[in-house]
C-alpha cells in the first residue's frame, strides 16, 4: 500500500459512487422511481444579492419537501459566501457535494491558512481533501489550532511517519476475503460499499482506501461479498461503512440492504456514517422512508466534537430516531480536538438529547502520519474516570484500543476492581472510596462459610447495601 512519503494519490482521484455502469441489475433498476443521481464537484458560486428567505431559526420547506431549520454560524457563513445560493440549494445534499471545497486554491477564500497547512495542501497526498461547505462553516477561519479545523485540513503533520505507525495498522486488507469485505470476528462481516465520503478527516483509519476509486460501488463487487455471506451461515451482522454508505443514492443502497436482507442467517444491519455530522442534509426523508424498510437496522454515527451538534445535525439526528434507528457515536479521542473532560463531556451530553447514545471511544488508530493526532492510553483512562459516576451512565462511552494486526477492540478504563479479602469483592468508586459486597455467589475456597473476624476490616470498608 501507498505511504504518505513514498507513492502518493493525487487529490483528484477520488470520483463519486454513482457511475452508470454501477447501476444495480436491470429487474431493480425498473423498481427505482428515481435515477441514480451524478454529480460533479464545481466552484463556489461567487457572492451574488442576497435573496429573500425566512428568519434565522425559522422553519422552510426545500426541495424535497422537507423542513430544516439553520443554526446562527452556518447561517451567517451561508450569507457572507453563499448569499447568492437560495436556502433550498444550500440544504440540498447534491448541491453541498458538488460544491465541495477540495483544493488550496478554494479554501483560501474562507480560512486564513498558516504554513503548515498551506504548505500540505500544496502536495499530493494520499488522503484526498474534501469539505463541504455547510462543515466548512463550523470551522475557525483565523485559528488553525481550532479542534474541528485540524481534523478536516492537513497539515503537514501528515507527512510524518512515525514508529508503529502503519497504512492499515488494523490489518483490515489481510482479513479481506473478498475486495471490501473483511470478516474478523466469527459472526459479523464489514461491508465496505464505498470508498467515498463527502468530507475527509486527516486521522481516517482507512486513508489508505477512501478516495483512491479501488472500491467503488459496483454491483459486481458487491456480489463477491453478498455471495460469501450467503455461503457463511455463521454470519448474523453486516455493518455496511466505507467510505460513507450515506454518500450513494438513496436506490443504491436500497438494493444493497434489501439483498443483504434477503439472506435469511443475516438478522441484524448495521450502517457506519458521519452524514449527520458533515452533511446533516443528506438525511432527507425519503432515506428515512426507505432506511425503516430494513428493519432491525442501527446506524454507527461518527461525532469527534461539541461544534458538530448543530440545528441541522440534531434535526438529522431526531429524523432516524424517529424512523426507529438506534444511533450510537463512535468518537475517535483526539489530540488538542476533544481529550479535554470539558469538551467530552459537553460532546456527549449534547449526543444524549440527540439521541445519540455516546458507544465507543476509540484510541486514535496509528495509521500513517496520525502521531500530532494521538493522545497517550493514560490520558484516555483518566478521561473514562472523570466521566464514570460523574455524569449519566448512558453518557460513559466504552474507551477502547482497536488492537493493531487485527486483534480486535479491547475495553480500557480504570481500575475498579481492588482485590479480594476473604469472601468479599473490594471495590473502588468513582471517588476513590473503598467498598466491600460479599461475593455470595463465590464458592469458599474451603467449601465452608467464612468467618471474617472484626480485625480484618482494616480497611474501613463501607457495606454496599
Ligand atoms: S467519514 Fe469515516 S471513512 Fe470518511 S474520512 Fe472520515 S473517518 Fe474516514
Amino acid at each position: 500500500m501507498p505511504t504518505h512519503t513514498t507513492e502518493m494519490h493525487t487529490q483528484g482521484n477520488e470520483s463519486l459512487p454513482s457511475d452508470p455502469e454501477d447501476e444495480p441489475p436491470s429487474q431493480v433498476r425498473d423498481e427505482l422511481s428515481t435515477p441514480i443521481v451524478r454529480l460533479a464537484p464545481r466552484a463556489p458560486r461567487a457572492p451574488a444579492s442576497a435573496p429573500s428567505e425566512p428568519e434565522q431559526g425559522s422553519r422552510w420547506r426545500f426541495r424535497g419537501g422537507n423542513s430544516r431549520r439553520q443554526s446562527e454560524p452556518v447561517n451567517a457563513f451561508r450569507k457572507r459566501h453563499f448569499s447568492g445560493v437560495p436556502l433550498s440549494e444550500w440544504n440540498d445534499w447534491h448541491w453541498q457535494v458538488s460544491h465541495r471545497i477540495r483544493s488550496l486554491h478554494q479554501l483560501e477564500q474562507y480560512l486564513q491558512l498558516d504554513a503548515s497547512e498551506h504548505d500540505a495542501l500544496g502536495a499530493n497526498t494520499m488522503l484526498p481533501f474534501a469539505i463541504t461547505p455547510y462543515y466548512l462553516a463550523l470551522l475557525n477561519a483565523t485559528d488553525p489550532r481550532q479542534g474541528l479545523r485540524r481534523t478536516v485540513v492537513s497539515n503537514v503533520s501528515e507527512f510524518e511517519r512515525s514508529p508503529g505507525e502503519a497504512d492499515d495498522p488494523l490489518a483490515e486488507d489481510s482479513h479481506a476475503v473478498v475486495p471490501g469485505l473483511i470478516h474478523r470476528y466469527p459472526d459479523r462481516v464489514l461491508f465496505l460499499a464505498v470508498d467515498y465520503c463527502t468530507t475527509y478527516c486527516r486521522y481516517c483509519t482507512r486513508s489508505r482506501v477512501v478516495g483512491s476509486n479501488e472500491l467503488t460501488a459496483k454491483i459486481e463487487r458487491w456480489q463477491l461479498g453478498l455471495d460469501y455471506i450467503r455461503a457463511h451461515r455463521e454470519v448474523r451482522d453486516v455493518l455496511i461503512s466505507g467510505g460513507d454508505p450515506l454518500s450513494m443514492s438513496d436506490e443504491r443502497l436500497d438494493w444493497l440492504l434489501t439483498e443483504l436482507r434477503r439472506i435469511p442467517h443475516v438478522e441484524f444491519l448495521r450502517i457506519g456514517t458521519k452524514m449527520p455530522a458533515v452533511l446533516p442534509q443528506r438525511i432527507t426523508k425519503p432515506l428515512v422512508t426507505m432506511l425503516r424498510k430494513h428493519h432491525p437496522l442501527w446506524m454507527s454515527l461518527h461525532y469527534i466534537h461539541p461544534d458538530e451538534c448543530t440545528t441541522e445535525s440534531r434535526t438529522a439526528c431526531e429524523r432516524l430516531a424517529d424512523a426507529g434507528i438506534p444511533l450510537g457515536s463512535q468518537t475517535v479521542l483526539l489530540k488538542g480536538v476533544n481529550d479535554d473532560v470539558h469538551t467530552l463531556q459537553s460532546l456527549i451530553h449534547q449526543l444524549l438529547t440527540m439521541r445519540v447514545r455516546p458507544y465507543y471511544l476509540y484510541q486514535c488508530d496509528p495509521i500513517s502520519g496520525s502521531r500530532h493526532f494521538r493522545t497517550s492510553v493514560s490520558k484516555g483512562i483518566e478521561l473514562i474516570a472523570q466521566l464514570r459516576g460523574h455524569t449519566t451512565g448512558y453518557a460513559v462511552p466504552t474507551y477502547v484500543i482497536d488492537a493493531p494486526g487485527g486483534g480486535g477492540k479491547i475495553p480500557l478504563g480504570p481500575e475498579y476492581f481492588a482485590g479480594r479479602e476473604a469472601g468479599d469483592v473490594l471495590l473502588r468508586n468513582f471517588e476513590g472510596k473503598l467498598y466491600r459486597y460479599p461475593d455470595d455467589g463465590a464458592e469458599p475456597a474451603s467449601g465452608a462459610p467464612e468467618v471474617l473476624p472484626p480485625e480484618r476490616s482494616h480497611l474501613h470498608l463501607r457495606t454496599v447495601r
